[in-house]
């Protein structure tokens, strides 16, 4: 019996044990957001430091190249169209650069250099060709606008400074004369700038802005080797010169692909369950322990003390007794022709019987009287603080709740009866109380069982 309840106990969840793992599971999820968040936050200003970093690069880029235009509007200004020839060459420092061009009323008319260049000659900037719309941005503003990426149906990209030259009309004001361009190279425009850097230090990138032309996004220069940017992105506004562009960056890695994450994740759930196992451990063998306990002090088929544990605990409560000078009595009681019983109705039948006597026994004692059993079928109850007239009557009363009610047990109404040996606990002699009370039970079973007998004698 007592084998069973140890496993049942065993599987027991101790509360403490699965509060402490919540609330170290929570902890722990609490400690990883925070560390999470922490990081992110150092992402998110690394990202915009790359952005801010790299935009400014970019506009220095366009900027060099695309300020020559200023060259080109003096000599417009000073009616010297014949010096083009001679100034755009020394404007062609740069690779990037595809061609220089004017372009009296968006008309182009001259091209540096032609070679490679022709298709460019006759071509109206403002005739709705892609990009007209940010030479009437330039023309209307009177500023350098950057234009493009515009794509030649020949396949040449490229992006374009547009600078608006308006030339001084006599007495009638400004007029506009057109427009002179620096044509730059796309992509190759962008290498200076090492995007690159970007993919290699984790981040997927993304240049788009909104085709004045068609009004749908444009992307400028993009990374994709690691799939569209669709999550933890940080997207700025960039204006390069007087283009409105967006750079978009985001980490490639999904966040658990960091291995400090799955680190943190896994001594996480370890700690979680250590606590978890310690504790629940603890809590088994608290359980086990107070399981062995019960086993050394009770009786297993009865559950009320065994003898060993009586007699313990009766010499503890005699020495008190002895201090307060009280009365102490043991009662033995044996079940008559119990081995009957055990012969007539079997083994199991008797068990029965000895747990219904004990239950009877235990609803008709005081609290503080000990109660145990002393051997197979023979019980001994210590009181105290009694006087001899009542302990006599305890013993009757309890002789008559086995005997005045039939024993119900497996189906069968069975007689029950005990007699009893009482004695006095003289000078507080527990084990000669015993034998006193022993000797008494003795003569109640020669007196004819079923009473009570009261040993006087010392
Ligand atoms: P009496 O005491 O009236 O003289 O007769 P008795 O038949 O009760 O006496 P005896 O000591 O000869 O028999 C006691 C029997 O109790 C013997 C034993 O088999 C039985 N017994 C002892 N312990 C247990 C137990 O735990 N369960 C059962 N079923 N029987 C037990
Ligand atoms: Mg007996
Ligand atoms: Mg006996």
């Amino acid at each position: 019996m007592n084998g069973t309840k140890l496993v049942k106990n065993a599987k027991n969840l101790s509360l403490i044990a699965v509060i402490s793992f919540s609330v170290s599971a929570v902890l722990c999820a609490f400690i990883i957001t925070v560390t999470s968040a922490n990081k992110i936050n150092i992402e998110r200003l690394k990202i915009e430091q790359l952005i801010q970093e790299k935009s400014a690069k970019i506009n220095e880029i366009m900027a060099k190249s695309l300020y020559k235009t200023q060259s080109l509007l003096v000599i417009v200004q000073g009616n010297n169209l014949d010096a083009f020839d001679l100034l755009a060459p020394s404007l062609m420092d740069d690779p990037s650069i595809l061609n220089i061009h004017l372009a009296p009323d968006g008309i182009i008319s001259n091209v540096y250099p032609m070679a490679d260049n022709e298709y460019f000659i006759g071509r109206n900037l403002f005739g709705g060709n892609p990009g007209s719309k940010e030479s009437v941005q330039a023309r209307d503003s009177g500023e350098l606008v950057l234009s493009g990426p515009l794509a030649l149906s020949n396949g040449i990209q490229f992006l374009a400074g547009r600078l608006p030259v308006y030339t001084e009309n006599g007495g009638a004001g400004r007029k506009f004369w057109g427009i002179v361009s620096i044509v730059l190279k796309h992509p190759q425009v962008f290498y200076d700038a090492d995007l690159g850097i970007l993919t290699a230090l984790g981040y997927s990138y993304e240049l788009w802005r909104i085709n004045p032309d068609t009004n749908e996004r444009q992307v400028i220069v993009s990374d994709y080797k690691h799939g569209n940017i669709t999550t933890r992105y940080i997207e700025k506004p960039v204006h390069i010169l007087n283009a409105e562009w967006n750079f978009k960056v985001a980490p490639f890695q999904p966040w658990y692909a960091y291995p400090e994450n799955i680190v943190y994740i896994l001594v996480s759930i370890f700690i979680c369950f250590f606590i978890f196992f310690i504790l629940q451990n603890n809590f088994d063998l608290k359980l086990m322990h107070t399981s062995l306990e019960q086993m050394a002090i009770t009786d297993p088929l009865t559950g009320i003390y065994n003898r060993r544990h009586f007699m313990e605990v009766v010499q503890i409560d005699i020495a008190k007794s002895q201090r307060l000078k009280k009365n102490a009595y043991i009662l033995i009681f044996d079940i008559d022709k119990f081995k009957k019983i055990n012969d007539t109705y079997g083994h199991t039948v008797g068990d029965m019987v000895l747990i219904e006597l004990t239950m009877r026994i235990k609803a008709n004692i005081r609290t503080y009287d000990l109660f145990a059993r002393y051997g197979g079928e023979e019980f001994i109850i210590y009181t105290s603080d009694i006087s001899s007239v009542t302990v006599y009557e305890m013993a009757e009363r309890l002789r008559l709740s086995l005997f005045d009610k039939k024993f119900e047990v497996d189906n069968l109404n069975l007689t029950v009866s005990a007699s009893f040996g009482v004695a006095h606990v003289r000078d507080y002699d527990l084990k000669n109380g015993i034998r006193r009370a022993d000797e008494a039970l003795y003569t109640a079973k020669k007196n004819g069982r079923n009473c009570v007998f009261f040993n006087s004698k010392g």
